[in-house]
């Protein structure tokens, strides 16, 4: 920071401190953009058309999108106010952990995991408790009960986790919630759930039933590519999400977001099977990754984890050089998002060199 950036005025330390939210780079014109986990395919017609017949914008949305909520309820069996909208699940994230934690009281997550988590705890004045990934980059869930103490109010569970691509199993899950206090607040994130392909990850609105405590958070960024419209849902008990509206910034769900978002859930079948695309482009990538001798963990959700280690900014700037923006992560990896076929394809003949000038 520099002399003229210090500020005059009395704000709280802990959030001078913080850095700012970091986007992958700006992609210049040519260049693939596979650094946010965004869906490479254009909105769907449908989409737009519910965007643009959305022309009441000199009223306030509806605060609380009842007639998104609906819809949700009735997909995943639960009932509309167990269903809470906001602008992306990072928002909702916000809100919860703001419900829930403040100075004094400690947020549990793995780490390395969804880089957003550390500034919202600080955000709240909690303090961050970070439990090391397993060797195999999957969450070390006994080593995150056994870091419970009496200060603990939330866990943050991130299945798949980004940025490795791991899932947390339901068997690990269960053994978890019931090794758990049932009065803290566990945060299931699921923002890549609908790319999961495994059979024994965890997920889903099922799993509310038995765990008054558990929150699960979804998206429209990801599978349904709406992330410029900023739709996150999150699905729990009425009394909890009841807390995370009070905390929330009112009326930040805009009409459009909510048609749009409604729009996609219309489109669904069209939509999923774009993600199948996805998914074998996915498994496509990691086989011909392996092949080339990268020992990079099987991903259930977008994207990819390339562990260049020490080697990370360098493998990041030749990655760039090719047209490829990635999001390097030194000095662990890179998380390469699951783009265009053609970026796909470009990935696969630089990685051939990287993995050739790893030491
Ligand atoms: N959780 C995880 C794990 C994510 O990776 C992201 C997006 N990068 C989010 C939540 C937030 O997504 P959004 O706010 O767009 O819904």
């Amino acid at each position: 920071m520099s002399q003229s950036d210090q500020p005059s005025v009395r704000l709280r330390p802990e959030i001078i401190a913080l850095p700012a939210y970091k986007q992958g780079k700006p992609a210049q014109a040519d260049a693939f953009k596979l650094s946010s986990n965004e869906n490479p395919f254009d909105p769907m017609p449908g989409v737009i058309a519910a965007v643009q017949a959305e022309t009441a914008f000199n009223r306030y949305p509806d605060a609380s999108a009842l007639a998104l909520r609906e819809q949700l309820a009735a997909k995943f069996g639960v009932d509309s106010e167990q269903v809470h909208v906001g602008s992306g699940s990072v928002a909702l994230l916000a809100q919860l952990i703001l419900a829930a934690a403040g100075p004094g009281d400690e947020v549990i997550y793995s780490w390395r995991s969804f880089e957003a988590y550390p500034g919202l705890v600080a955000v709240a004045g909690a303090t961050s408790v970070r439990v090391p990934n397993r060797a195999d980059h999957g969450h070390d869930l006994p080593a995150m009960a056994a870091a419970i103490t009496d200060r603990t109010r939330v866990v943050i569970i991130c299945s798949p986790n980004n940025p490795t691509g791991a899932i947390v199993t339901a068997d690990e899950f269960h053994a978890f919630m019931v090794a758990v206090p049932t009065d803290l607040l566990v945060l299931l994130d699921e923002a890549y759930a609908e790319f999961v392909t495994d059979a024994d990850a965890v997920g889903g609105s099922p799993l509310l039933v038995g765990y008054p405590n558990l929150v699960v958070l979804r998206t429209f960024s990801k599978a349904y590519g709406l992330a410029g419209l900023r739709v996150g849902y999150a699905l729990g008990s009425v009394a909890v999400l009841n807390a995370a509206r009070s905390t929330a910034i009112p009326l930040s769900v805009t009409g459009q977001a909510s048609a749009a978002a409604i729009a996609s859930l219309a489109a669904e079948p069209e939509l999923l099977g774009r993600v199948g695309v996805l998914v074998a482009r996915r498994d496509a990538t990691w086989r011909a990754l392996t092949l080339q001798g990268w020992n990079l963990p099987a991903s259930q959700a977008n994207f990819l984890w390339l562990p260049t280690g020490d080697e990370t900014a360098a493998a990041a700037e030749t990655l760039a050089d090719a047209g490829l923006i990635v999001r390097p992560f030194a000095p662990e990896g890179i998380r390469v998002s699951i783009g265009e076929d053609e970026a796909m394809q470009k990935l696969l003949t630089v990685t051939a060199d990287i993995i050739e000038s790893l030491p």
